[in-house]
Formats: C-alpha cells, sequence, structure tokens
C-alpha cells in the first residue's frame, strides 16, 4: 500500500525537474520532492560542451527553472541528496543520509554516467570527462592553461568539445575506434561531412584505433599510447567514450533492466507505481515495436508529460520521434527519426552538402526513417510528418529543393 500521497522523483535534471513542471501543470496539488545528488538547481546539459564551454553563455541560462519556481510552485527540491536505495514493499526511498521518503508513485529521472577510460593510466590527473556543470568549468578552465588536448571518442560530446577547444585555441587531436566520427548513428557518408568539417577547423583524426595507456609524469597525462606503441604527447585528455545508464537502483530493488530501466509505452516499470523517463530509460516505442534508449535533450524535455500522466492515473503512450541537435563551428543541425545501425539502404541529399545547407534523408525500401537538416531552418515539423507518414517517395522529388516536403507526405 502506498504510504503517502508523495510523489518522488530521484534525479533532478532536465527529466526531473520537467516531471514536477508536468505534475503541476496537470493540476497535481499534493507532495512533490525532487531529489538529486549534484549541489546545483536542475539544469540542461546542452550548453556544457557549446556555449557554456567557451565562456559564451551564462550560468543561469543552462537552469530549468529559476531557484524561485521551486518554492513557487511548493516543489520540495532536495540537492545534493543521493537515493541510496528503494523500498517497494513499504513504498519507501532510503538517502545516503539514512532519511526515508515515503512515496506514493516514484519516478526515476536518474540519467547516465560517463564511461571511464578502462587503461592504465586512466585515472591521472587531467584525464577528464564531461557530463556536469562542475566538469564543464573544469574543462574550460583547462582550455586557459593547456596547448594540447586529445580527446577519446568522436561521438556528439567528443565532437562538440572539440570544437570548443578550437574556439579557445587549443590543439586538437581526436582518437577513434571506427573509421569515422559518428558512424554508427550517421553512416559513412554523414561521418565524413563531420570530419571534414572538423579537419577544415584543424582537428587532427586518428581513425581505427584502440587506446593502450595514458602516459603520466607526476601524476598528470602526458600522453596517449596507441595500439601501435605510438604516444600522442599532450596535456590533457577528454574521454568521451559513451554513457551507461544510472540503473543501480532500480536493478537493487528488482525492477527488469537491460540497457536502461525497461518501461513500457505509458513509461511505466513492471511496478505499477514506479516510472522512468530521460536517459535511464529504455522505453517501448508503439512505432518501432522495440523498446529503444535515446540520450537526447529532447526526450529528458518530453518523456515527463506522459510519465506524469500516468502517475496521475490518465492513459498516455510516448511516441513522439527522437530527435537532436548539435552546434559545432558554423554547423548547427536538427535530426528527427531513428535508424538502426547499418539500417538503411540510400542517402539522399536535398541541396548541396558542400555548400554548408543542405537535408539528408536515410530511407529504407523507399521510406524516410530520419532526416537532418544541416543550416536550413523551420524543415522538422516537415520531416517528421514525411516520417510518420510512412509514405514511399520519389528521391528524385525528394533531393528537389522546389518540391515541397509536404507534399511528399501523401
Ligand atoms: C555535455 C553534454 C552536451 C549535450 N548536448 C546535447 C545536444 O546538443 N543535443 C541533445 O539532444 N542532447 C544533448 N545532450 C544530452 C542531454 O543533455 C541528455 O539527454 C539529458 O541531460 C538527459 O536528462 P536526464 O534528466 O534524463 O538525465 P541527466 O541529465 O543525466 O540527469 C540525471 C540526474 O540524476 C542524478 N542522479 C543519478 N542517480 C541519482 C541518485 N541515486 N540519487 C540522486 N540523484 C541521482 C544525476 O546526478 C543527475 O543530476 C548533452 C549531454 C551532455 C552531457
Amino acid at each position: 500500500m502506498p504510504g503517502s500521497e508523495a510523489f518522488v522523483i530521484v534525479g533532478a535534471s532536465l527529466s526531473g525537474a520537467k516531471a514536477a513542471e508536468a505534475l503541476r501543470a496537470k493540476g497535481y496539488d499534493g507532495r512533490i520532492v525532487l531529489v538529486g545528488e549534484e549541489p546545483h538547481l536542475p539544469y540542461e546539459r546542452p550548453p556544457l560542451s557549446k556555449g557554456y564551454l567557451i565562456g559564451k553563455s551564462e550560468r543561469e541560462k543552462a537552469f530549468v527553472h529559476p531557484e524561485s519556481w521551486y518554492a513557487e510552485n511548493q516543489v520540495e527540491l532536495r540537492t545534493g541528496s543521493h537515493v541510496a536505495a528503494i523500498d517497494r514493499a513499504s513504498h519507501q526511498v532510503r538517502l545516503a543520509d539514512a532519511t526515508r521518503l515515503d512515496y506514493a508513485k516514484l519516478l526515476l529521472a536518474t540519467g547516465a554516467s560517463p564511461r571511464h577510460l578502462p587503461v592504465l593510466g586512466g585515472n591521472a590527473d587531467r584525464v577528464v570527462y564531461l557530463r556536469t556543470i562542475d566538469d564543464s568549468e573544469r574543462l574550460r578552465g583547462l582550455f586557459g592553461q593547456i596547448g594540447r588536448l586529445v580527446v577519446i571518442g568522436a561521438g556528439w560530446i567528443g565532437l562538440e568539445a572539440a570544437a570548443a577547444a578550437r574556439a579557445a585555441g587549443v590543439d586538437v587531436v581526436v582518437v577513434e575506434t571506427e573509421q569515422l566520427p559518428l558512424q554508427r548513428v550517421l553512416g559513412p557518408e554523414m561521418g565524413e561531412h563531420f570530419a571534414e568539417l572538423h579537419r577544415r577547423n584543424g582537428v587532427d583524426f586518428r581513425f581505427g584505433e584502440i587506446v593502450g595507456e595514458i602516459t603520466t609524469e607526476g601524476g598528470y597525462a602526458t600522453g596517449v599510447r596507441l595500439r601501435d606503441g605510438s604516444v600522442l604527447a599532450t596535456d590533457a585528455v577528454l574521454a568521451a567514450i559513451g554513457v551507461s545508464p544510472n540503473t543501480q537502483l532500480a536493478q537493487d530493488a528488482d525492477l527488469p533492466v537491460d540497457n536502461g530501466v525497461l518501461v513500457d509505452a505509458a513509461l511505466r516499470t513492471d511496478d505499477p507505481d514506479i516510472y522512468a523517463v530521460g536517459d535511464v530509460a529504455r522505453a517501448y516505442h508503439p512505432r518501432y515495436k522495440q523498446h529503444i534508449r535515446v540520450e537526447h535533450w529532447a526526450n529528458a524535455l518530453n518523456q515527463p508529460q506522459v510519465a506524469a500522466a500516468g502517475m496521475l492515473g490518465e492513459q498516455a503512450e510516448y511516441t513522439r520521434l527522437p530527435y537532436f541537435f548539435t552546434d559545432q563551428y558554423d554547423l548547427g543541425m536538427e535530426y528527427v527519426g531513428y535508424v538502426e545501425p547499418g539500417g538503411y539502404d540510400r542517402l539522399v541529399t536535398r541541396g548541396d552538402p558542400a555548400s554548408g545547407e543542405f537535408i539528408a534523408f536515410w530511407l529504407a525500401e523507399g521510406r524516410v526513417l530520419a532526416g537532418m537538416n544541416v543550416n536550413v531552418w523551420d524543415v522538422t515539423e516537415s520531416i517528421r510528418a514525411l516520417i510518420e507518414s510512412g509514405a514511399q517517395v520519389d528521391p528524385e522529388a525528394l533531393a528537389d529543393p522546389g518540391t515541397a516536403l509536404d507534399s511528399l507526405a501523401g
């Protein structure tokens, strides 16, 4: 039996704060406790590898809500507070300081944490990660002190940080196990586009390389040893080799976990009183007929609306297509849709990629699975409609800027 009417949210970042907002917007007037282990107000992470990292945007701009919002909306925000365990039988969570909180409904919004470099020297000073506002400030501080940076991992975070480091005048080498950046997400054609963008801006890539060791001197990182024994001398290392969902709490509470907390389309676990959202949730997606875990801002922004509805006894399903964006140098882009690695048979571009302004579409059997608009704006909704329509499209019409995208949705 629920021990109280309180709704407890574990994880006070974008998805946690948005869930509190959604519950109030839906008229829930009971107790809401938002518990987060970081010492900061809930904040958004995208600026941490972009404007905030290069000192061009304010800290306050990253906050999901101003501090006053929590009191005004009677949301009990407990920062610096780690949830150590969930006791499902008594409907309580236990905090690290042994405090217990009763919950009627519990929302897991615990996000993800960077994977650590599993090599000798991986814990040396000046081997850094980029997930939190503190990480971003530390890296920004390093930019002012170092001349060289090796970034390990050519995913979104590694590339955005590489662009920021170049803006700060730091020499950058990016080491990547694949043959191109972002290959699993974008495939070889667009992977090459991003590689070129970075090369043009002075980044040196080492593809197909596995890092064997971080060399050190006096406890500080001095180099990155590659498989062939050669060493890239450096002043600091950013390890951007992906994240792991923070599933320990769920796992310890015997909730189903498999690369994320498994939830249904209503974002509910197999315990009717426990939901999960954001980076930690691997949710059943009705369109794709499988569970997917999306590590993107828009997912953390929108899933809480659906979880809040479910927590209040309403019927709702999360059916939005995955969406993300990036900014690197003079490239701004949005991507909508979902393609498994290698899961497309044709790439169509509208506009010349060399011009820096174009849309790329990934197709399978004549249907658009995903689209990426690069320095072309206000087309995401049309691309979304095209994907959702499932219409067979004529690739020539798709490539032709003179044909309205909306007319192709059938
Ligand atoms: C540097 C950076 C740049 C990014 N840029 C983009 C971008 O350009 N575009 C895009 O689409 N996405 C981007 N993302 C991804 C996006 O920020 C994430 O998808 C989003 O932050 C997920 O939000 P979340 O609330 O689910 O999880 P998180 O942001 O990971 O927050 C989870 C919170 O829960 C806390 N927590 C975990 N366990 C406990 C516990 N037991 N007790 C208490 N608290 C706990 C954590 O400390 C953390 O504060 C970026 C991410 C990073 C790191």
